[in-house]
C-alpha cells in the first residue's frame, strides 16, 4: 500500500503526529508498500521557517524515514524524490486551480464574494440563535455575468464547494466503522482561498488522488470533514482511498493533549535521551492493542503484527510513566558492548581515566540494569574514578538498624574478612563467602554490614550491590576505602 504522512510545517512535529506517521509507516512496510512524506504548506501565515527540517529529522531519528516525497539528501539538503511530485503543496498551485475550475464548470462549486465583516456578522447572528455556524449561501446563485464582472474588477473572492444538502453521506472508516453524515449539516467549505491557495480539503483530495494514496491515515480531528472529502472524490469521478482516523491523545485528566500540560514536541523526547525504540514502542501502544500481554515490541515485530483493526476509537491517555518504564526496558536490551560504547564518551568527558579503563565494559554492565538515560552514566559510575566521601549519617542508616557507635566494629569486621580473600582470587563468590560465613558469629545482620560496605565504597545512597562494586573496584582499592572510612 501507498500511505503518506502529510504534516503542515507550522512548528515542531507534534507527538501525536509522530504516532500517525508511525501507523502509516507500519502499514506501508507491512504491505511492502511505500511511505510518502508530503508537506502541506498552503497556510502561508502559519508557516514556520525550519519546520520541514524538523519534521524530516524527527522521522529519521525515530527510524521511520519516508521512502518517497520530501527528504534529506546525503548532505542534509531538503530534496524531493519520486514520480508523483512535487511533494510540497505550495508547488502544486496550478493543479489545484485546474481542478477547482472543473468543479465550477460542473456545478459543484461557486464563487463567493462575501467579506469577512459580513461573515462575522452572519456567524454572530447564528450564535445568538443557537444555530450551527454555516455559510448562508448568499452567493450560491449569482448570475454568471455578474460573477465574471466582479472577478474582472478585481473583487476579492473565494471558491466554495456546493454540498448536496438533501443527501446523506455514508462511509465505513477503517478504525471508526460505519459513519453517516446528513448533507444539511455540512458547510459549503471554502476550497480555494482569496490568495489563490487551496484549503486542506481540496488540496489533499487532489494530491491523494494523483499521488496514488491507498489509505489516508490521519488524526481524528478530520473526521467531521470526511463527508466533504468523499463528495469531492465523487465530484471528480475518482476512486476514494481508504480512510482511517486515529484517536486523539489525551492528558491524564482526559482533556486533549496540549502544550500547556506537557511537552508535545516529538523531537524533544529524542533530544532528552529517549531511545527511538522506546518512543515508538510507547506511541504504538497509544491506541493500538496487540490483544496479548506483550508490551515490548521491536519495529520488525510491529511490521508483522500491527493492525488498524485493533486501534480503538476512544482517546488514548499519554502516560509519561509508561514511557519511562519502556525506556528502561529498552536500555536493558541494548547489547552490553554497544551500551558501553555509547556511554564511554560521556563518562570520559567527566572522568578522563574512564577512557583507558580496561574494566570499563564490566563497570558499564553493572549500571545497565538501573539506568534510564545515557547522560546519567557519569554520575552512576563516578565512584570508580574518584574517591567517595561517605558520611556517618549515610553509613549509620536507621533503616538498617545501625548505630554510629557500631560503625568502627563493622568496618573492622569487613577489613578482617575481606583481608583474607587472596589477591589472585578476588571475585564476587570469594567476597560473598568471606563475609557471609563469618556473619553468624559477628552478631550483625547482613544489612548491617552490606549497607555500610556499599556506602563506603560508593558514597551513594543508591548504587549497584556491595559485592559487585567491591569486585570491580579490586581488592586494594576496596581495602583503601575501608581504611579511609575508618579514619
Ligand atoms: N496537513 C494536515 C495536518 O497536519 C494533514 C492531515 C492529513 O494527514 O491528511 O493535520
Amino acid at each position: 500500500m501507498r500511505t503518506r504522512f502529510a504534516p503542515s510545517p507550522t512548528g515542531s512535529l507534534h507527538i501525536g503526529g509522530l504516532r500517525t506517521a508511525l501507523f502509516a509507516w507500519l502499514i506501508a512496510k507491512q504491505t511492502k508498500g511505500t511511505f510518502v512524506l508530503r508537506i502541506e504548506d498552503t497556510d502561508q501565515a502559519r508557516e514556520v521557517v525550519g519546520a520541514t527540517q524538523v519534521i524530516i529529522r524527527t522521522l529519521e531519528l525515530s527510524g521511520i524515514p519516508p521512502d518517497e516525497g520530501v527528504m534529506f539528501d546525503t548532505t542534509g539538503e531538503i530534496v524531493e524524490k519520486g514520480e508523483y511530485g512535487p511533494y510540497h503543496q505550495s508547488k502544486r498551485l496550478p493543479l489545484y486551480r485546474k481542478y477547482v475550475d472543473e468543479l465550477l464548470e460542473n456545478g459543484h462549486a461557486y464563487h463567493c464574494f462575501c467579506t469577512s465583516e459580513r461573515l462575522d456578522a452572519m456567524r454572530k447572528k447564528q450564535q445568538e440563535l443557537r444555530l450551527a455556524p454555516m455559510y448562508d449561501r448568499q452567493c450560491i446563485n449569482l448570475p454568471k455575468d455578474e460573477t465574471a464582472k466582479r472577478i474582472a474588477a478585481g473583487e476579492k473572492h473565494v471558491i466554495r464547494m456546493k454540498i448536496p444538502r438533501e443527501e446523506t453521506v455514508t462511509y465505513d472508516d477503517v478504525i471508526y466503522g460505519p459513519l453517516s453524515f446528513k448533507g444539511h449539516t455540512i458547510d459549503d467549505q471554502v476550497l480555494l482561498k482569496s490568495d489563490g491557495f487551496p484549503t486542506y480539503h481540496l488540496a489533499h483530495v487532489v494530491d491523494d488522488h494523483f499521488m496514488k494514496t491507498d489509505m489516508v491515515i490521519r488524526g481524528e480531528e478530520w473526521l467531521s470533514s470526511l463527508p466533504k472529502h468523499l463528495l469531492l472524490f465523487r465530484a471528480f469521478g475518482w476512486d476514494t482511498p481508504k480512510y482511517a482516523h486515529v484517536p486523539l491523545l489525551l492528558n491524564k485528566d482526559r482533556t486533549k493533549l496540549s502544550k500547556r500540560q506537557g511537552d508535545v514536541a516529538a523531537e524533544h523526547y529524542l533530544t532528552k535521551g529517549y531511545l527511538p525504540e522506546a518512543l515508538l514502542n510507547f506511541l504504538v501502544l497509544l491506541g493500538w492493542n496487540p490483544g496479548t500481554e506483550q508490551e515490548i515490541f521491536t519495529l520488525t515485530e510491529l511490521i508483522s503484527i500491527f493492525s488498524l483493526e485493533r486501534v480503538h476509537k476512544s482517546g488514548a491517555v499519554f502516560d509519561l510513566e509508561k514511557l519511562d518504564w519502556l525506556q528502561g526496558q529498552w536500555m536493558r536490551r541494548i547489547p552490553v558492548e554497544e551500551f558501553a560504547a555509547r556511554i564511554r564518551p560521556l563518562v570520559t568527558e567527566k572522568y578522563t581515566a574512564a577512557g583507558t579503563d580496561p574494566d570499563f565494559l564490566k563497570r558499564a554492565a553493572l549500571i545497565q540494569e538501573r539506568i534510564t538515560f545515557f547522560p546519567e552514566a557519569p554520575e552512576m559510575l563516578g565512584y570508580f574514578y574518584e574517591s567517595p566521601s561517605p558520611t556517618m549519617a549515610l553509613i549509620a542508616s536507621p533503616k538498617q538498624k545501625i548505630e554510629p557507635a557500631q560503625v568502627p566494629t563493622i568496618i573492622d569486621f569487613l577489613k578482617t574478612q575481606l583481608g583474607i580473600v587472596p589477591d589472585d582470587n578476588w571475585n564476587r563468590d570469594s567476597i560473598v563467602a568471606a563475609i557471609e560465613q563469618a556473619l553468624p558469629a559477628s552478631g550483625f545482620k547482613k544489612g548491617q554490614v552490606l549497607w555500610p560496605l556499599r556506602v563506603m565504597l560508593t558514597g551513594r545512597e543508591y548504587s549497584p550491590g556491595a559485592y559487585e562494586v567491591a569486585e570491580l573496584l579490586g581488592k586494594s582499592e576496596t581495602m583503601k576505602r575501608l581504611a579511609v572510612a575508618l579514619s
